[in-house]
């Protein structure tokens, strides 16, 4: 199964991501997370992103889509993927799509997880009071300033693909206001009422 998960930062895209992983038996594949690996072992993609990260810019395109077509050659990305965090522009959304149509692989679905705006702060809050209490370096981005900057970059330039992929019939909205097993249990609903065989998944069940 190859998904996408749109939704704007804090909607809960990394949570669900890694509880449908285990799932059905796909990887996860965080464009947020790679560049934040890449920060910290200081390599020149790394460099690039730093600043514009903290600061809650977008990294440009063509980097992005650099690490995902790497990424998607891995032999784990085989059985299929979750993107989370990635496309992020339209232009990011139609490199995937020639991505995946020279490797003559079809995407299932692109998730939405809508989200109550106002709540995001407050998530972010205590996801960055989670962190701490772990005693894990918090995100140098999780602060009230940045995530306004992020939600901006959000609306103008990562919205416009909900149409995107509307218009290609891919588009499955969740409400991603509610508890995180509803959240996840709707997820696997809509993607079973969408018409994709089970099988096609590779489900495993536990
Ligand atoms: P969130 O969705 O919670 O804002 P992520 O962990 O997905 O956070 O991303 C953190 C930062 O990494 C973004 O604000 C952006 O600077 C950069 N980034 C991640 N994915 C992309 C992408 N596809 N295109 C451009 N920049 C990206």
């Amino acid at each position: 199964m190859r998904l996408i998960l749109l939704g704007p930062p804090g909607a809960g895209k990394g949570t669900q991501a890694q509880r449908l992983i285990h799932d059905y038996g796909i990887v996860q594949l965080s464009t947020g997370d790679m560049l934040r690996a890449a920060v910290a072992d200081g390599t020149p993609v790394g460099l690039k992103a730093k600043d514009i990260m903290a600061s809650g810019g977008l990294v440009p395109d063509d980097v992005v889509i650099g690490i995902i077509s790497d990424r998607l050659d891995q032999p784990d990305a085989a059985r299929g993927f979750i993107l989370d965090g990635f496309p992020r522009t339209v232009p990011q959304a139609e490199a995937l799509d020639q991505l995946l149509d020279s490797k003559k692989l079809n995407l299932d679905a692109a998730i939405e997880l809508r989200v109550d705006e106002r709540a995001l702060l407050q998530r972010v809050e205590t996801r960055v009071a989670e962190m701490k209490a772990r005693g894990e370096q918090v995100r140098s981005d999780d602060t009230p300033e940045v995530l306004s900057k992020r939600l901006t970059s959000y609306r103008t330039l990562t919205e416009p693909l909900i149409r995107y992929y509307s218009e290609r019939g891919k588009l499955l909205t969740v409400d991603g206001m509610m508890a995180v097993e509803d959240v996840t249990r709707d997820i696997r609903h809509v993607l079973r009422r969408s018409g994709v065989p089970a099988s096609k998944f590779g489900v495993r069940r536990w």
